[in-house]
């Protein structure tokens, strides 16, 4: 969960998972959430029975969620793996901060292979 401290500090200063950097979509709890989801404006698939908030996601307003308030579970629930390492005290602000320039800067850059190795390593690949 993004909490009250990483809400106003890393995660704010961040938004990876939700500008399409990490994923082109993230599943949704069910129908009535994608109704939900829909009604306030983002984009939703359904795909072989399963609600899809498709991302780059409309709700993202510079790096920040326009509806944290009503924002759905996945994104209420998720935590990045750098963000799990800040929470835990393994990584400062500011180192974490590099992390998110530089893969924000791979992707600008058009160097996706090295992109993508960064986003695995440093947000999706979770420790054993
Ligand atoms: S990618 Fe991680 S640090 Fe960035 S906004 Fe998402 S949860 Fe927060
Ligand atoms: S609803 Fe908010 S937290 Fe969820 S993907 Fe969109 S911008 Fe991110």
């Amino acid at each position: 969960m993004r909490t009250i401290k990483t809400a106003d500090s890393l995660c704010v200063q961040c938004g990876l998972c939700c500008d399409g950097s990490l994923f082109a979509d993230v599943e949704l709890r069910g129908e009535t959430e994608a109704i939900a989801v829909e009604a306030m404006g983002l984009e939703v698939e359904e795909e072989d029975g399963r609600e899809l908030l498709i991302q780059p996601c409309r709700a993202l307003r510079g790096m920040k969620c326009g509806l944290y308030a009503h924002r759905p579970e996945c994104c209420r629930t998720f935590e990045c793996r750098l963000l799990k390492q800040f929470n835990n005290g393994d990584v400062n602000l500011s180192s974490a901060i590099r992390v998110v320039k530089r893969l924000r800067a791979l992707r600008d850059d058009g160097r996706h292979d090295e992109a993508d190795a960064l986003a695995d390593e440093r947000f999706l690949n979770q420790p054993a």
